[in-house]
């Protein structure tokens, strides 16, 4: 956009979801019913709060899915306005190389146009993966992105996989007050967080009612004709549910590309292989965003546009040693950023952690939200931030916090001695480094 709006001939093709996966299937679809779940949470505590008149609250399915649509079709509605004003041609088809640095676009309205360019982006993203389970392809499974089309909640539902998205669903939907059962392969939710972290995260699921079978899989899926799907495990047992919703992971979208016309490589897990400019193997070939490997988030993806809009203008930006936090939306939420505790240790750093209950913070009894747990690892030697786990409220904005106070090499001395404004969550940064909680 930026390219065309300098006055570059560009051509974009989409097959069909302008603005993307973020936009369309994903953060904000997910996040804007993220919404309307914590709203029922907190209406159904109302008179806790000293309110009256909200007795019995619950989900309309219709007017949920109409507000969700109604959010994601404005985004995409400002999206296509940004494109086409910028002059691009925006061309809506699906693209395949039949030559270096040529596509051809099978167009969505029937016919074909190929496409040369002196550089080509290849940002195709990645879709949902349906692993091969005995049963699985031919029980109607949901998907993240096919259980965002579903027009009424289910009663109950088995989550298979308790990684990013399939805990955030989790959350959300047993939020609904739908019957939620997680059928997770590793020892914790979450798996790539650190061990007392993912437990944090099960005990508050549990604790809430969430079904969480760790340490086992799904070894064969049925539907009987009732609609019933059954789900057998790995530990001999049975789960049944309404639905079943398939979250155990996502491939990089390179089949069907053309790629072998042309140089570009694949890494051995599927991604597209870049360098740390985002250039493919492919001279005038480059590539962004989660079919790059980087790391999937549409923040990750935005920051390769930069990377990539200075270096197609012949500069020399890179994605070394970039610095990418991330929330997982459960309730309460996730915010991460930097290197675990396990990670640091395993990197040599002499570590200190920090750990301390959500309920030590003042606001958080205002919000009278008290779940969750904050931690944070501190190198022994600097004094310097390695990263940060904030599970409570309000965790994907403070997150930013620690973020910045990383960014701009500070030691957690600054942070704990710094003036934050009483009562925020935020505050509760200089709690987490004072010597009550930093081991
Ligand atoms: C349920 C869910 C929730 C998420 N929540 C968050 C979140 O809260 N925060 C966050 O940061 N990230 C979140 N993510 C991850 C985020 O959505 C992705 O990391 C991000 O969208 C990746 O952007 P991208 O630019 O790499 O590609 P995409 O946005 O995936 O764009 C790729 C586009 O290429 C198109 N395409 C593919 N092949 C072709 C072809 N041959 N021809 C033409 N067009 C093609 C696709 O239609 C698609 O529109 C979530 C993901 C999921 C699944």
């Amino acid at each position: 956009m930026d390219l065309a709006a300098a006055g570059q001939s560009v051509a974009m093709v989409e097959r069909g979801m302008i603005g993307g996966t973020c936009i369309n299937v994903a953060c904000i679809p997910t996040k804007t019913l993220v919404n309307s779940a914590r709203l029922l949470k907190t209406m159904r505590r109302a008179a806790e709060f000293g309110i009256t008149g909200a007795e019995s609250p619950a989900i309309d399915a219709v007017r949920l899915r109409h507000r969700k649509d109604d959010v994601v079709d404005t985004m995409v509605a400002g999206q296509r306005k940004s494109f086409l004003g910028s002059g691009m041609d925006l061309v809506i088809g699906e693209a395949k190389f039949v030559a270096e640095r040529t596509v051809e676009v099978a167009l969505d309205g029937g016919g074909t146009r190929t496409i040369s360019g002196t550089n080509v982006v290849i940002n195709t993203g990645m879709v949902p993966a349906l692993p091969a389970i005995d049963g699985l392809a031919g029980a109607s499974v949901l998907t993240s992105e096919s259980i965002l089309r579903i027009e009424e909640l289910p009663s109950s539902i088995v989550v298979l996989g308790g990684g990013y998205i399939g805990a955030e669903y989790a959350s959300m939907l047993h939020l609904m007050g739908v019957r939620v059962t997680v059928i997770h392969r590793g020892a914790h939710l979450l798996g790539r967080e650190d061990a007392d972290v993912g437990a944090s995260v099960g005990e508050v699921f549990s604790r809430d009612g969430v079904d969480v079978r760790l340490g086992v899989e799904a070894t064969r899926v049925t539907r009987a004709a009732d609609g019933t799907v059954t789900v057998e495990l790995s530990d001999g047992g049975t789960v049944s549910a309404g639905q079943i919703l398939v979250a155990l992971g996502r491939e990089p979208v390179t089949a069907g590309l053309g790629l072998e016309k042309t140089g570009v490589h694949l890494t051995p897990r599927g991604f597209v292989e870049v360098d740390d400019h985002l250039r493919t193997t492919a001279s005038g070939i480059w590539a962004a965003g989660d079919v790059a490997g980087s790391p999937q988030f549409t923040h990750a993806s935005w920051n390769d546009y930069r990377i990539l809009k200075a270096n197609l203008a012949g500069g020399d930006l890179t994605t070394t040693d970039r610095l990418v936090p991330y929330c997982v939306f459960i309730t309460p939420e996730l915010g991460r950023v930097g290197l675990s505790e396990a990670e640091a240790r395993a990197a040599g750093h002499n570590v200190r952690v920090a750990r301390m209950p959500v309920s030590a913070i003042p606001r958080a009894r205002t919000l009278g939200q008290l779940d969750g747990v904050w931690r944070a690892v501190v190198d022994r030697d600097t004094h310097l931030i390695l990263g940060a786990a904030l599970l409570s409220a309000e965790a994907s904005e403070v997150i930013a916090v620690v973020q910045m106070a990383m960014l701009g090499g500070m030691r957690y001395q600054q942070v704990r001695d710094a003036v934050i404004t009483h009562p925020t969550m935020a505050e509760g940064l200089q709690l987490l480094f004072s010597d009550a909680f930093l081991g």
